[in-house]
């Protein structure tokens, strides 16, 4: 999903600046791509602020707790909250929600079968083979870094659940209810495929060149903020510090 009627409701959000050269109107892709931010790509009429940027440390920490507080409700709203299990933190998500679980289990990686989920085309996501017990371990840890790689944003952790990080908060939250919405959507897919409807895939070209024009840090953030924007609604702004 992208963005198209968001205005900045903060005094937050610096704006970034609007000078970009006209395009000709016969400028193919490659082109646009040269000259324009994935943010201003998907933006309609004017583009959309880039990622909020503070004075100090301690204003830019505040946002970054706010932000992960608002986080927390979505997912209690979205229904990923079980028992002590998962977590946000400054830069990952990890929860043991139902679709991920359940896909998990196949061990495979989510398939182009949408728009949506091309944000984790190629190396964006990967899969955790293994399922040895709950972790404790740092070990462990510096495994599941290995396995999701340097490119990576989302991972399928086997007989477990999905694990997603980012450079903002709302990245990485976005990428998780991304990623459990198209474990969702494969698992609606197999179903429908094993009674034999044929599977018609985003094409190879296509899919990578979604993911290339929205699936940039700043588009990630943005996506995050029409739930975020709900939620600050819903809880009348309790998760203000
Ligand atoms: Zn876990």
């Amino acid at each position: 999903m992208a963005p198209s009627a968001i205005s900045p409701s903060t005094q937050e959000t610096q704006p970034t600046p609007m000078s970009k050269p006209a395009l000709p109107r016969s400028s193919n892709n490659e082109i646009q791509k040269k000259q324009k931010t994935p943010l201003e790509m998907i933006s309609q009429g004017v583009s959309l602020p880039g990622i909020p940027t503070h004075p100090t440390f301690a204003l830019h920490r505040q946002w970054m707790l706010e932000h992960m507080a608002i986080a927390f409700r979505v997912f209690a709203r979205k229904g990923y909250t079980e028992g002590m299990s998962g977590h946000i933190s400054t830069a990952a998500c990890h929860t043991h929600s139902p679709a991920g679980k359940a896909w998990s289990t196949f061990a495979r990686p989510l398939e182009m079968l949408n728009q949506d989920v091309t944000y984790f085309y190629g190396s964006a996501q990967a899969v955790y083979p293994d399922f040895g017990g709950v972790v404790f371990t740092a070990e462990e840890g510096e495994r599941l870094a290995a396995a999701l790689g340097s490119q990576g944003k989302g991972m399928i952790l086997r007989n477990h659940g999905l694990l997603t990080v980012g450079s903002t908060v709302d990245e990485a939250a976005y990428l998780y209810t991304l990623m459990e919405r198209s474990c969702e959507v494969q698992l609606l897919v197999e179903a429908a495929a094993a009674n034999g409807v044929e599977k018609v895939f985003v094409p190879e070209e296509s899919a990578r060149y979604t993911f290339e024009m929205a699936s940039d840090p700043e588009a990630l953030y943005w996506e995050f903020q029409p739930d975020l924007e709900w939620e600050e609604h819903c809880s009348g702004g309790a998760h203000r510090l």
